[in-house]
């Protein structure tokens, strides 16, 4: 992925007016020292938007959108940040300096992705030469054209069992480095390439950086496996990635959805028709990062898994997944074909588009899967089967879908509405109802911790006189997030000797654990007065609610212990907190 450095980001936020530039896109009018206008990321009747020239940032009061004059271009048009970057560079009349990587990775990681993108031109370079031929030909009879031959970087790597590894030792790679990253390997002390005789697809991370490959053979060969994969290392970490993620994104945000398939080559062949917005799990399985992923993106997701069994069990259990974890979720079962890939090449791209356009939702399919080897004629199988879809419908948030599938069910099968209710009702155990207010609790207690931490964050983030005054009288956070913030505040400051609001926001845009609290801490507090006076109310609240914590912690401690004299020494330890919580 080409990048720049944060230096050269900061330079042109810093030259780059964020009133001009979001002026650009919506009509702002000045009201006091900021300017408002029709908020563009959700549906704004009157100006919510908040620009602050002061700043250089900008807040929605309604939706919460929040961010810098990149996140705002990368948001509106769609781009990644760094094409954000750029777009708001030209508008100033400047170029990109573009080096290939971010500057704040390890030099360790650099050489690797250097060495995977000499080896991804290297195998690019060897389909085109005329050790190619037979391959290309391979490629073209498969119904792969020279615009997705390209799209998705697809190579060769040759009949010698070693090119690889002499063109990389002649750049004096580390050969102990290179068989980590799986791309040689040894056999009785003798070195030979990983991948040779094979068409090769790069494997990209979700930013786009190339981690491995997957390889396949092309000619008639025995008794060897047709696909062959990189083997897990530091840059590749299979649960962690999502084939095409990176080009797929954008395209899915756009379209509102993304199709997920098993293998790379569906998706390969999903994209050779025009749909863009596909990616492969590379496997049947969905690891909770990957759900992570696709959850952030925030759009529907369709399974189009493989026609069998494997395919089918492995839809209702990532389905089951998404759905507990708050994505819509719809299926498409595909017949008469193995997976997409040959459906497609038998049917034909058109009659493929038709059922994208055509999805079951996920309790749809549910509820036929959960019919299967059922004989709904049979009393027991009928009361199986409704206690299975009550049973599903407990993990539906959507109160109308569980309305109307009781009402269904009723029908279908002349079930008293009541009794079906009331049965739901046993499965959730209130369980719903006291998870709510569980939840709600909790959030209350947490609230004023939360809303005081999070002042004191976006307090540290406009200057070194605020991070100093953290230091000296808070000096740490308990909660790991809220630390690991206040950490890279204080480590932004420390490197570049200076710190605003907007820069530290293109900061955290690679560190996805931390960037939406980090914005959102920024949307919630953007039209603060920044003051040592009001960051000090915060600090003393804050540490008033520790003390009081801590003394609760005690006073229980001090109940259960039996010892006299450490009940003593307690007492004493909350006399002397009561002394500073005054
Ligand atoms: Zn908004």
């Amino acid at each position: 992925m080409a990048s720049v450095s944060n230096e050269e980001i900061n330079e042109i936020r810093a030259s780059a007016d964020i009133v001009s530039i979001i002026g650009s896109y919506i009509p702002l009018t000045q009201k006091g020292k900021n300017y408002v206008g029709v908020c563009p990321f959700h549906d704004d009747h009157s100006p919510s938007m908040s620009v602050s020239p002061d700043k250089q940032i900008y807040k929605c009061f309604a939706c919460g959108a929040s961010g810098n004059v990149f996140t705002f271009v990368s948001e509106y048009e769609n781009v990644s940040f760094i094409e954000a970057v750029r777009i708001v560079a030209s508008k100033c009349g400047k170029e990109l300096s573009v080096s290939t990587y971010n500057n704040n990775i390890s030099p360790i990681l650099k050489e690797e992705y250097e060495i995977m993108d000499l080896t991804q031109k290297f195998f690019l370079n060897n389909l085109r030469t005329k050790f190619g031929i037979e391959a290309l030909d391979y490629l073209k009879n498969r119904g792969l054209n020279e615009d997705i031959i390209k799209e998705f970087g697809i190579g060769l790597s040759l009949d010698s069992n070693e090119a690889l590894y002499q063109l990389l030792t002649k750049k004096n790679y580390d050969t102990k480095l290179l068989l980590d990253m799986g791309l040689i390997n040894s056999n009785n002390g003798k070195i030979y390439d990983m991948f040779s005789r094979r068409i090769t697809f790069p494997l990209w991370d979700k930013n786009g950086n190339i981690v491995g490959f997957s390889a396949r053979v092309y000619r008639n060969e025995k008794n060897i496996s047709k696909y062959m994969n990189s083997k897990e290392s530091r840059l590749f970490k299979k649960g962690e990635t999502l084939y095409n993620y990176h080009k797929a994104k954008d395209v899915a945000k756009r379209e509102k959805k993304i199709i997920v398939v098993e293998g790379f080559m569906d998706a390969i062949r999903i994209s050779s028709i025009g749909i863009k917005n596909v990616i492969a799990l590379q496997g049947t399985a969905m690891t909770m990062d990957q759900i992570q992923l696709l959850k952030k993106l925030r759009v529907k997701v369709i399974l189009c898994l493989d026609n069998d069994n494997a395919g089918l069990i492995a839809t209702v259990n990532n389905g089951d997944e998404l759905v507990k974890n708050e994505v819509e979720t719809e299926v498409i079962r595909l017949s008469g074909a193995k997976d997409p890939d040959e459906y497609i090449l038998a049917n034909g791209g058109e009659s493929f588009k038709e059922n994208v356009e055509h999805p079951l939702t996920y309790f749809e399919f549910k509820m036929n899967y959960l019919k299967q080897n059922k004989d709904l004629n049979k009393v027991e199988d009928l009361s199986d089967y409704v206690n299975d879809v009550l049973k599903s419908l407990t993990e539906i948030e959507d109160p109308i879908l569980r309305e109307l599938t009781l009402n269904k069910l009723s029908k279908e099968y002349n079930l008293s509405l009541s009794v079906l209710k009331t049965k739901l009702e046993q499965f959730a155990p209130i369980k719903i109802k006291k998870e709510k207010i569980e939840n709600k609790k909790e959030k209350e207690h947490k609230d004023a911790f939360m809303i005081g931490s999070e002042k004191i964050l976006y307090f540290m983030m406009n200057g070194e006189e605020y991070i100093r005054e953290y230091q000296k009288k808070l000096g740490l956070f308990n909660d790991s997030l809220y630390r690991e913030i206040a950490n890279e505040i204080v480590y932004f400051y420390e490197t570049n000797k200076k710190i605003t609001v907007a820069d530290f926001i293109t900061y955290v845009n690679d560190k996805d654990h931390i960037k939406e609290k980090v914005r959102e801490i920024v949307s919630d507090s953007a039209n603060d007065e920044v003051t040592i006076a009001a960051m000090d109310e915060y600090i003393d609240a804050l540490s008033r609610m520790l003390i009081k914590n801590e003394i609760k912690r005690l006073k229980s401690l001090m109940k259960s212990e039996l010892d006299e004299a450490k009940k003593l020494e307690i007492a004493l330890q909350i006399k002397e907190l009561k002394k500073e919580d005054v």
